[in-house]
């Protein structure tokens, strides 16, 4: 039995001191490059010129991202997921390779940008995955379908390779894993059966009025009004038409209308972000929000409201069997103290996209990369989206990898 981040042997495999301090390198050179969401070229090439000097083949897929495939005789195919990339984040963790890299959005702001949800540790143990694979053949059989996301930040990745015919150019899996960095202690691997994160709705709405001059409101029809009760009447859908056991939100984080206190403007719109556990209940909530909307808009006077889908992120679902063989593996390797049971977060992924869309099972797991005196006292340290969002690198690399290892060789693994 080894810990997570310890150097004794994954399934036979050893993580040597010259091949941790390689990786330390990858890692920190892509902590220091980050690349805002479906603008990974430069990310993209890296992995293309590694994976090629380990003689794996690989392609590109959904402008700028990589799959690479190591065959390796008869025996099940496995696709591992990496997404890669970075957020609009000013980096603060101070250390000596943060990044000072800037990227352009798509309305042509230029931002900070910073690996800060830890995308890079992802990719820097997925590389490493396929280099301790390659090196031992004699060690596994079949097929690993590495994929290297883009875009995971924005729901756009695992779709754009999708809608590039992934599964039509990579051979199909029989399961799709995944693995996130946590903020969690060394050691520690988060996994749950069922529903692993929640699925996401992001909407526009834009209320349009009639505009008149601020001392004759009965010549207009004040969207801010009505938008207002919008909002208001929103947060109705959870505390009222939900069951009390069934988490979900709906938030509203934009509102924007007007330029001047005595104009009633011509139009109000704001942004509502859903977060729901499971299918039914995003019905359910997102039906409430149109009909919400909708009977204030005509409460108002005001025309239909314009309904702007943004962006959505599926289910991220740990199919229990594949989840049972997973956790199996991990116990084995790792100790069943490293296991925690992950509560049903409000984050989302949308990895799920990659298994549902062939029909196949999906295992998503989250790993630790701190030191564990962080957590003392109750106390925790920044965690992913934060500019201070800094796993320790070394834990990052050795505990990434070695996770990967073992879910990995709980499918390709000659037992
Ligand atoms: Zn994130
Ligand atoms: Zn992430």
């Amino acid at each position: 039995m080894t810990t997570l981040t310890d150097t004794r042997p994954t399934a036979g495999i050893t993580l040597t001191e010259p091949f941790i301090e390689r990786y330390l390198e990858v890692y920190k050179h892509l902590h220091a490059n980050p690349e805002l969401s479906a603008q990974e070229f430069r990310t993209a090439e890296y992995i293309e010129e590694h994976l090629n000097a380990l003689g794996i083949e690989s392609f590109r897929c959904g402008k700028t991202g990589v799959v690479g495939i190591l065959r390796n005789g008869d025996g099940p195919v496995i696709g591992f997921r990496a997404d890669t990339d970075g957020l609009p984040i000013s980096e603060q963790t101070g250390l000596d390779y943060a990044s000072q890299a800037t990227g352009t959005l798509p309305d042509g702001t230029t931002v900070p940008v910073m690996h800060g949800c830890g995308h890079d540790t992802h990719v820097a143990a997925s590389l490493a995955l396929a280099a301790l694979l390659k090196a031992s053949l004699q060690l596994w059989s079949g097929t690993l379908v590495l994929i290297f996301q883009p875009g995971e930040e924005t729901a756009y990745g695992a779709k754009a390779m999708i809608d590039d015919g992934l599964w039509d150019r990579a051979p199909k899996p029989e399961v799709v894993l995944a693995q996130h960095v946590m903020p969690l202690a060394e050691g520690k691997l988060l996994i749950r059966s069922g529903h692993m994160a929640s699925l996401a709705d992001s909407w526009k709405i834009t209320v349009v009025g009639r505009q008149s001059h601020g001392s004759q409101p009965e010549k207009s029809i004040d969207p801010i009004v009505a938008a207002a009760a919008m909002v208001l009447r929103l947060q109705t859908i959870v505390s009222r038409e939900l069951a009390p056991s069934t988490p979900a939100v709906v938030t509203v984080g934009t509102f924007h209308a007007g330029l001047k206190e005595n104009i009633i403007p011509e139009s109000a719109e704001f942004t509502v972000n859903v977060r729901t556990p499971d299918e039914e209940t995003r019905a359910v909530v997102l039906a409430a929000i149109r009909r919400i909307v909708s009977a204030e808009a005509a409460a108002s006077r005001a025309p239909e409201p314009l309904i702007e889908e943004l962006n959505n992120f599926p289910r991220c679902y740990n199919d229990p069997e594949a989840t049972a063989r997973v956790a199996t593996a991990f116990a084995a390797d790792f100790g069943s103290e490293a296991l925690v049971e992950a509560p049903l977060g409000m984050g989302s992924e949308d990895a799920g996209w990659l298994s549902d869309a062939i029909g196949v099972p999906g295992v998503f797991w989250g790993f630790g990369a701190f030191e564990p005196n962080l957590f003392e006292d109750g106390a925790s340290p920044s965690g992913n989206h934060s500019p201070f969002f800094a796993p320790e690198a070394r834990l990052a690399v050795v505990g990434g990898t070695r996770a990967a290892l073992s879910g990995v060789l709980a499918y390709l693994g000659r037992n």
